[in-house]
């Protein structure tokens, strides 16, 4: 037989950005090590040269953003942006790389939270984009031909995705899926996984961060609001048994919404079968799964995570990739029978779900979306990034190695974890080492980030580093110098 022919299966498999998936338990094991230990942070004599950068080379930077607050609460419109010491004003982006309001270059591993697989600022949708508003206009409130566009695309690679509602955001999509689910099943309770976010609605600023905290985001949130929201410790499915046995009990369970690679974009990791149990459980206790693809959606391969673990969700919600990276970045979709209840009253079945938006689906954004997937298509961006993430990580823990440090380096293709204070992985379990560690490894961990963009590394807080197509070889090697000169700068490196 011929080897070089693949049989026809594999020319129209998808592909995905996991080359591997990690040994779950290994890493727990060392973050719970990293966190039975004392801050490693960088020197002090170290940590204000970093800090001195900012005063040398960052003076336009720093007088927009001292401006800004004056006008803008807080100075930045986005927690992402809010960095140590003071925000950072970008003025260009490219490929890899981003540059500030004082010309320095940084090695881009934000990627704007998450959507610019592709790389920042990629020429041909934003020449296709310029030629769509040109003749139509970012938006004009009726129908365009991409939103059919755009929906088809993603039917094409996720199937279970049999009908699509675009919105504005993550956190409008997830408000959707929750409504739908819950006139779907006419139970109320939403299940979710403690620590994730779920976007800034208020029903879903709950367990926030750190698992087993509960309300203690929710100021300015009536108790009403949170009453029938509920959350389990990552990975422990015999708790969500529990919760959904007595939500039986008490009226039923609406659904359970995870992120498929873990919370916050698998920080707190899952076993590769976590997914599949949940489905199961779902299933037998007559709940929705909602899969909040928003990180993974296109990041994991154009089939998603649910493609990648092979289960399929009753619902999805999307963001950022759905539009490349363009605004406004959001959406839900699922099975037919489910999604038609955001159409009652215009052909819909039964009860309406309703949802609105003036921009939503708006041209551009569709537009944009659908030009996005079909370059990742054409250039397979998502296993390119994959690739990246891989030898990122790889170098990272060779470094972590040689410097003889506790920290963990982990990934899940292009999604690159670098664990150096281990504040993620604080829990309510003791609270006593909550109370008196959360801040000192907080800003430990603010100072890592700090460090990093001293070096020319923009990191997502210090501690996540997505990569993207634009992330050649070369380019993931110069961070890695740049990252390894900072870890040679912490206490007791080498
Ligand atoms: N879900 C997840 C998993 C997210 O990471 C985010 C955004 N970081 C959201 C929902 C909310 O999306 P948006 O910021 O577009 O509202």
């Amino acid at each position: 037989m011929d080897q070089t022919v693949s049989p026809p299966a594999a020319a129209t498999a998808q592909q995905y950005a996991i080359s591997e998936w990690h040994d779950t338990d290994e890493i727990y094991a060392r973050l719970q090590q990293l966190i039975r230990q004392p801050l490693r942070p960088i020197r002090r004599d170290k940590m204000q040269e970093f800090l001195a950068y900012f005063d040398a080379k960052c003076q336009r930077s720093k007088a927009l953003t001292d401006e800004a607050k004056l006008y803008i609460p807080g100075g930045v419109q986005h927690n992402l942006a809010f960095n140590y010491p003071f925000p950072i004003a970008i003025h260009r982006a490219e490929g890899a790389y981003l540059w500030d309001e004082d010309g320095n270059r940084y090695a881009d591993f934000l990627q704007a939270g998450g959507p610019t697989i592709l790389g920042s600022n990629y020429a041909p949708i934003r020449e296709k984009l310029i030629d769509l508003v040109r003749e139509c206009s970012p938006v004009t409130g009726l129908f365009h031909e991409y939103e059919l566009k755009l929906a088809k695309k993603i039917n094409q690679h996720m199937p279970g995705v049999e009908m699509f509602r675009m919105l504005g955001s993550g956190t409008e999509a997830v408000m959707a899926a929750i409504r739908a689910a819950r006139v779907h099943t006419g139970h109320k309770k939403i299940i979710k996984v403690g620590g994730a976010y779920h976007g800034w609605s208020d029903q879903m600023v709950y367990g926030l961060h750190i698992p087993g905290t509960r309300r203690k985001e929710s100021t300015g949130i009536p108790r009403a609001v949170t009453k029938h929201t509920q959350e389990f410790f990552p990975n422990n499915l015999s708790q969500l048994r529990r919760m959904l046995m007595l939500n039986r009990a008490q009226g039923g369970t609406a659904a359970v919404i995870l992120e498929p690679v873990g919370p916050e974009s698998g920080t707190r990791p899952v076993p590769f079968d976590f997914n599949q149990q949940v489905r199961a459980l779902c299933d037998e206790f007559g709940a929705l799964l909602i899969f909040d693809e928003v990180v993974t959606g296109f990041r994991l391969g154009l089939g998603g995570a649910q493609g990648y673990f092979g289960v399929k969700p009753d619902l999805t919600v999307f963001g950022k990739c759905i539009t490349g990276g363009y605004p406004m970045a959001g959406g839900v979709g699922g099975k037919k029978e489910i999604m038609l209840h955001f159409a009652a009253g215009i052909g819909g079945t039964g009860e309406r779900a309703y949802v609105g938006g003036t921009l939503s689906a708006n041209p551009l954004s569709c537009a944009a979306g659908y030009f996005a997937l079909e370059e990742m298509e054409r250039t397979n961006a998502a296993v390119l990034a994959g690739q990246a993430g891989d030898r990122l990580t790889a170098g990272l823990k060779s470094i972590i190695d040689r410097l003889h440090l506790p920290y963990a380096a982990y990934n899940q293709g292009s999604i690159v974890h670098l664990e150096t204070s281990g504040v993620m992985l604080l829990d309510l379990k003791n609270p006593l080492k909550l109370l008196r560690e959360l801040k000192p490894r907080k800003h430990m961990m603010e100072e890592m980030g700090a460090a990093y963009m001293a070096q020319g590394v923009i990191t997502l807080a210090g501690s996540r580093l997505y990569t993207s197509m634009a992330d050649t070889n070369d380019v993931i090697d110069d961070a890695l110098d740049r990252i390894e000169y900072v870890l040679s700068c912490v206490e007791g490196a080498g």
